[in-house]
């Protein structure tokens, strides 16, 4: 299978253990393309500088690109540029809105849901918020392929959820979740939904707009941008009433020695000096989603997940845990053990062949615990994978065994 993308990454060109590098772990972080890397450099070469405070035109140059990619991050979900609040990640978007919405208007005896099968990053700040508040945290049950059943969510999502915090897809068991349907349900009952996106938005196109949901949130890194931005979308109404989360320097309109005011959206909920590097990386690997566009990028994960799937229902000594068969409810993450090994033996076998995958609880303790699992192996795909790279992998992996007894 030839991959015309693969050439645009540099680092997948390189050698690893004496072998071409096969990456397999793209839920935790994908790989960045050239342009990424370029449009970063050229606006450290070109244009660094402190945005907003200079008068001076280098400072407006930093300023217009990093409104230039707060506007291009806004077109491409179908928000509006002031309700893009830049972040580090989707942990500190969460936070913003756990900290910010949820100490304002939870209050005694609400209830905020998530799934079982949330990353911590989604669990704990309402773990810490509803304890604070006096709300209790009630969780979605998944069945056995991960999947929400219909009866829970009409069973948890009551008129006392007053916040659904929910993934549209599981980093651990590449379940897709029915956000939509969640969140005409949580709507009905008068509750604001969370949309974590993190696994989502590098494979499936998001439109707020069309969804109808109230946040959504996700990290530049594992949409081929650089660490260290993140997004949070929401809602031009609920942002207004919301406060600042952090405070200090850029959000505000004046300060006296007891009181401050605070500057308008975006800026109450960008405190400090920004991230405009990780803005023009984040900007760029917009374009070069675009570029590639999603069908394509569906269409390649689609295939290797379908190939994978196969391979590896052939090995008879291995386990896949959730959905088995590629399907409108899985996306390209595949959990799966060897049995009788641990995951991070699986794991250093197949980083010597050169094969880097995730073992571990993939920061998903309590669905780990629930689905009585000490730990998995993780293999997540992107557009610049190949069949062959499976190929690899399968061999590889049919070696453990041997290796191991
Ligand atoms: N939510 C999900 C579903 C994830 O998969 C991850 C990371 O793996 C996160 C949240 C946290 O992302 P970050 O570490 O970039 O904040």
């Amino acid at each position: 299978m030839l991959n015309p993308y693969k050439k645009d990454f540099p680092l997948l060109a390189k050698t690893y253990q004496g072998k071409p590098l096969i990456y397999f772990d793209n839920a935790a972080t994908t790989q960045k393309p050239e342009a990424v890397l370029k449009a970063m450099e050229r606006y450290y070469i070109e244009e660094n500088s402190n945005p907003y405070r200079g008068l001076y035109d280098l400072s407006t140059k930093a300023t217009e690109s990093y409104e230039h990619a707060r506007k291009k991050t806004a077109e491409f979900i179908n928000g509006k540029p002031v309700e893009i609040i830049f972040t580090r990640n989707t942990t500190e978007s969460i936070n913003l809105i756990a900290y910010s919405y949820g100490r304002e208007f939870l209050t005694k005896g609400d209830e905020v849901v998530v799934a079982i099968s949330e990353h911590h990053s989604n669990i704990l700040p309402w773990q810490q918020i509803t304890k604070e508040k006096g709300a209790k945290l009630t969780y979605l049950y998944v069945n056995a392929l991960g999947q929400i059943p219909e009866e829970e969510i009409e069973k948890k999502i009551t008129k006392k959820v007053k916040i659904v915090a929910i993934a549209q897809v599981s980093n651990v068991l590449g379940t897709i979740h029915p956000v939509r349907y969640i969140i005409e349900k949580a709507h009905k009952k008068g509750a604001v939904v969370v949309l974590d996106c993190a696994q989502s938005i590098p494979h499936y196109p998001l439109d707020v707009k069309k969804l109808n949901v109230d946040f959504a949130v996700f990290s530049g890194h594992k949409m081929l941008g650089p660490m260290g931005i993140g997004v949070l979308y929401g809602k031009e109404e609920l942002l207004l009433k919301m406060p600042p989360f952090l405070t200090g320097g850029e959000m505000i309109e004046s300060v006296s020695e007891q009181a401050a005011t605070f500057a308008p959206l975006p800026q109450k909920f960008e405190a400090g000096t920004v991230n405009v590097g990780g803005a023009v990386g984040l900007s760029e690997a917009i374009s070069y989603i675009n570029r590639v566009g999603y069908d394509t990028i569906q269409k390649i994960e689609h295939e290797l997940t379908d190939y994978a799937l196969n391979q590896l229902a052939g090995i008879p000594e291995v386990t896949v845990y959730g959905e088995s068969v590629v399907s409108n409810y899985r996306s390209g993450v595949i959990s799966f053990n060897v049995n009788g090994i641990h995951p991070h033996d699986t794991a250093s076998i197949l980083d010597a062949d050169g094969i880097a995958v995730r073992a571990g609880h993939h920061c998903a303790q309590p669905l780990m615990k629930y689905m009585k699992l000490a730990a998995t192996c993780r293999i997540s795909f992107y557009f610049y994978n190949t069949l062959e790279e499976v190929d690899a992998f399968v061999k590889s992996l049919s070696n453990v065994r041997r290796w191991l007894n």
